[in-house]
């Protein structure tokens, strides 16, 4: 890993630990030539996964999900942790290959307990009921 104020590769890791969320990993680096700290994240590389027949792509979703966030930008810092959440979702579902409905699905079912109305942002955007009776019914049964 390359410092990122000198350019130096001769850095020291000297504290790990996983993120809140447990889907990262946190490192605390110090670079030996110039002595400044900075920080790393690693996480798992999720491009095994197939949405429909294009690759998964985590900025993607996350684009996704922050949009139905616009209207409440306290929420925002839930981003990422919905978005890992609904990458744990993925890599249980029994295939590598995930049809676009079942994503959409996923992210809704962990979208509505956090956010009403980033909910509501996501179903009207990538699942729009087809009626006033259907819209009825999404509500209820997500209520
Ligand atoms: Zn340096």
């Amino acid at each position: 890993m390359l410092c990122p104020f000198c350019l130096s590769d001769d850095t020291h890791v000297y504290n790990t630990r996983p993120t809140k969320s447990a889907h990262q990993l946190w490192r605390r680096r110090r670079c030996l030539e110039c002595g400044r700290h900075f920080t790393t994240y690693e996480r798992v590389d999720m491009s095994f996964l197939q949405i429909g027949d294009q690759p998964y792509l985590r900025t993607r979703l996350y684009q996704s999900v922050l949009g139905c966030f616009a209207a409440a930008a306290d929420q925002l810092r839930y981003v990422d942790d919905i978005v890992d959440q609904i990458e744990t979702r993925l890599v249980r579902q029994p295939n590598t290959e995930i049809a676009k409905p079942t994503l959409i699905t996923l992210t809704l079912e962990t979208l509505q307990p956090v956010s009403q109305s980033a909910w509501l942002q996501y179903l009207a955007k990538y699942q729009p009921p087809q009626s006033e009776k259907a819209l009825e019914r999404a509500f209820k049964k997500h209520s």
